[in-house]
């Protein structure tokens, strides 16, 4: 064999997968179901039109941070972008992690955070959550005494959960970091918009705490990859350091900018799937068999207690594409539903009531 070997520390890592189905209703990747206004596109495009293209784009992104510190009402110095909040999240480990140190996460949790801190060569160390799938602050206070670990994360609402940490939780974590560290929360709030508070509000120059964001939900950009970290000034400057030049294409900054400008189309879009996942999850309780999570995000996780396994495959041959988790620890039985449209949602809880119910089991029969 000619080919040289990767790092040993990658040969064990397996490559993050999401399964994709050609289906006739995709729920899987808690994504939009709705396209951003054709006003928007218009808008992005127009600038575009009209920008330098043969020039590297703004390496600090000043009009789009300008334009996002001053809709989330916080100084430009504490914003920084990248593409997609993976990559603020990768930033942010490469900056803080690495060999040597250590991530702490609660599992069940979006699996990107263990994922990339190995990519970084961060150690893992791994924390339980309560039967109800949330962190409890004297156990995670106990593990921040005795670790130690250099960065702690948060996630909120927890995908693939949906699980919402009250803002008590943070502060005792927050304050076992101050108190044990130094050290770094980082909340990743991909679905912040989606819950009743934000750690937002937290946010402060002298505060080890960094809130992670993206336009890939609630803005409906998933296409375009842009997320953003909100956090001290003194914290981005080391982001800034540690992210290749130019890595911001100048279509997306252009998009991030213009999206802002349809706030209300967003919150719209908001509201209307805040009010759709009560009305998927009251319509789910229904269904036998099944127990549905509280959740504060656009999916909402069920357990089932048949073969949840073949209950998703059931689901997949009628066209319809949810998340199994039913296979990972502490999982056992889930399937994740991302919130879609009405008539989606309406095609799903008719698929699963042909699956669940007595009755419909005769049918298909
Ligand atoms: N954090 C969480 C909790 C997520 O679920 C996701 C997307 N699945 C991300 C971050 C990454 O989102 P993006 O890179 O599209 O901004």
């Amino acid at each position: 064999m000619n080919l040289p070997t990767p790092r040993p520390d990658l040969i064990e890592l397996v490559g993050y997968h999401s399964p994709q189905l050609d289906v006739r209703v995709r729920l899987n990747t808690n994504e939009s179901p709705y396209a951003p206004p054709d006003e928007f596109v218009d808008a992005w495009l127009d600038a575009l039109r009209a920008a330098p293209l043969h020039r590297y784009p703004d390496r600090g992104a000043g009009d789009l941070r300008r334009a996002l510190a001053a809709r989330l009402d916080q100084p430009m110095e504490r914003v920084f972008c990248a593409n997609g909040s993976n990559e603020v999240l990768q930033t942010l480990l490469l900056a803080y992690g690495g060999p040597g140190r250590r991530a702490l996460v609660f599992e069940p949790t979006y699996p990107l955070h263990t994922h990339i801190a190995r990519l970084t060569g961060t150690e893992v160390i791994v924390g339980e959550r309560t039967s109800e799938y949330r962190v409890s602050p004297t156990e995670a206070g106990i593990l921040i005494a005795s670790e130690r670990p250099e960065i702690v994360f948060l996630c909120s609402p927890n995908n693939p959960t949906g699980t919402v940490e009250p803002r008590a939780t943070v502060e005792a974590v927050l304050a076992a970091i101050l108190d044990h560290g130094p050290g770094l929360l980082i909340i990743d709030e991909a679905y912040g918009e989606f819950a009743d508070w934000s750690a937002l509000e937290l946010v402060a120059d002298d505060v080890p705490l960094v809130v992670t964001r993206t336009y890939s939900k609630v803005w409906s950009l998933a296409a375009l990859r842009l997320g953003f970290a909100v956090g001290p000034p003194a914290l981005v400057a080391e982001m800034e350091k540690v992210v290749l030049p130019y890595h911001l294409s100048a279509a997306t900054q252009i998009a991030g900018r213009e999206a802002l400008r349809f706030d209300a189309d967003m919150r719209d879009r908001v509201g209307m799937l805040v009010s759709e996942r009560t009305r998927l999850a009251h319509e789910l309780a229904l269904l036998p068999d099944l127990t549905v999570l509280p959740s504060g995000a656009n999916f909402v996780l069920v357990r089932l207690d048949g073969d949840a396994h073949a209950i998703w495959q059931r689901l997949v041959d009628q066209g319809v594409l949810v998340r199994d988790f039913s296979r990972w620890p502490r999982l056992e039985g889930c399937l994740r539903i991302t919130v879609g449209t009405p008539e989606e949602d309406d095609v799903l809880l008719g698929a699963l009531r042909g699956v669940l119910e007595p009755s419909g089991i005769e049918e298909e029969r």
